[in-house]
């Protein structure tokens, strides 16, 4: 990222490891929705001449001299947000915002990103995870963000056995949140998306039903489907600050709203007054970046092993190279109608 709207390449040195870091080369990549947001729609603000990038699949090239558990040459699983595990946030239990809000969140944010030929991370030991033997590198490299995001969406809604959910956006991380709820137990999932080969998945995934936004009110569409009751708990991943308006109608009283959107743009996010129960409906909204770490990755890795979760379906476009980062960047800018997610190899 050269500036807000611009990307290219530029030359940087190998950056330095401290005792606790390690520096890995890459061996799978992929951009995500979050780059496109923080790139041309300045979500973050400015940022300079910054790496961009924060899914990656690595291997090791050195470590600190206090990294215990790992060693040149292992094959890491690397968390998109890599907290400082000291902080006192950290130990509040909100590790992704360590050191300040958002700042777990590290990779194309507050330092240079994963597309690179060689990139930092902090505090290997807590940060990082074995890659387990013959995991597929496209789902690995999904254990660094999509599964985490799209997982924590269904934590924060707090989804139950038998509940009915609607997941609103089924890009990537919102398959993850489908499927991710159907783990969990939920009955009737309504996933909100329009282009078909997400749709298609999400069905795979576990979705009962398709909403399509363009066809109308996404409220409007879920609560016919419902007989005006609405659904008990609410996942958003995709849309824009309207969304929550949407989400809080079909919400039943005492529901939950799990987001891990990112909104790039509008200043505002709108809560309607009488669907909100004028104040006092006890539908609760919640919003979080996806916790990071190696128990959290070692974790999604076994769901990844066995075969609970498949991500690596979630790969619709394949590259090779590092400079191949740029043609999947732009598909992620772009969304043509076949792109789920691309990955890039090296
Ligand atoms: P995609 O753009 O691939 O998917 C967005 C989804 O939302 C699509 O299904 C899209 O439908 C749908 N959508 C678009 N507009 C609307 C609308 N007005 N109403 C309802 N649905 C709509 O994004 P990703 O899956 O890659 O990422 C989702 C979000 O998660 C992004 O904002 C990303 O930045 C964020 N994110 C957050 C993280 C966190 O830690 N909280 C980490 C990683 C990502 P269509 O089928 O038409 O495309
Ligand atoms: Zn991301």
């Amino acid at each position: 990222m050269l500036g807000i709207g611009r990307t290219g390449w530029i030359e940087k040195d190998v950056p330095a490891c401290g005792p606790m870091d390690a520096i890995c080369k890459p061996i799978a990549l992929a951009p995500c929705s979050s780059d496109v947001h923080t790139v041309w729609a300045g979500a973050l603000g400015n940022r300079h001449n910054m790496i961009l990038g924060h899914e990656a699949v690595g291997e090791v090239v050195e470590v600190g001299s206090l990294v215990k558990d790992f060693k040149v040459g292992d094959k890491v699983l690397v968390s998109a947000i890599t907290p400082d595990w000291g902080s006192l946030e950290a130990q509040e239990g909100y590790a992704m915002h360590s050191t300040g809000m958002l700042a777990g969140w590290k990779f194309s944010n507050f330092k240079d990103g994963v597309f690179a030929e060689f990139f930092h991370v902090n505090e290997a030991d807590a940060n990082l995870a074995h890659l387990p033997e013959g995991m597929d590198l496209g789902a690995a490299c999904m254990i660094a963000d999509m599964v985490p995001t799209g997982l924590h969406g269904v934590e924060l809604a707090d989804v139950q056995f038998g509940e009915n959910v609607a997941v609103i956006g089924i890009g990537p991380v919102g398959l993850m949140s489908v499927a991710g709820a159907a783990i969990r137990g939920a009955a009737n999932i309504y996933a909100v998306g329009s282009r078909k080969n997400c749709a298609d998945l999400a069905r795979e995934f576990g979705a009962t039903e398709i909403i399509n936004y363009k066809n109308g009110d996404i409220a409007e569409q879920i609560l016919d489907k419902t007989h005006g009751r609405g659904v008990d708990k609410v996942v958003i991943a995709g849309g824009d600050v309207h969304t929550f308006s949407q989400a809080i109608r079909i919400l039943k009283p005492g529901g939950k709203i799990g987001n891990v959107n990112y909104l790039g743009e509008g200043d505002n996010v709108f809560v309607p007054r009488g669907d909100w129960g004028c104040g006092m409906s006890h539908k609760q909204i919640s919003g979080g970046l996806m916790p990071g770490g190696r128990l959290r990755s070692e974790r999604l890795a076994r769901l990844v092993e066995t075969h609970r979760l498949r991500p690596e379906k979630l790969i619709t476009h394949r590259f090779e190279g590092l400079e191949s980062v740029e043609p999947a960047l732009m598909l992620m800018k772009d969304k043509p109608a076949d792109l789920i997610k691309p990955l890039v190899l090296l």
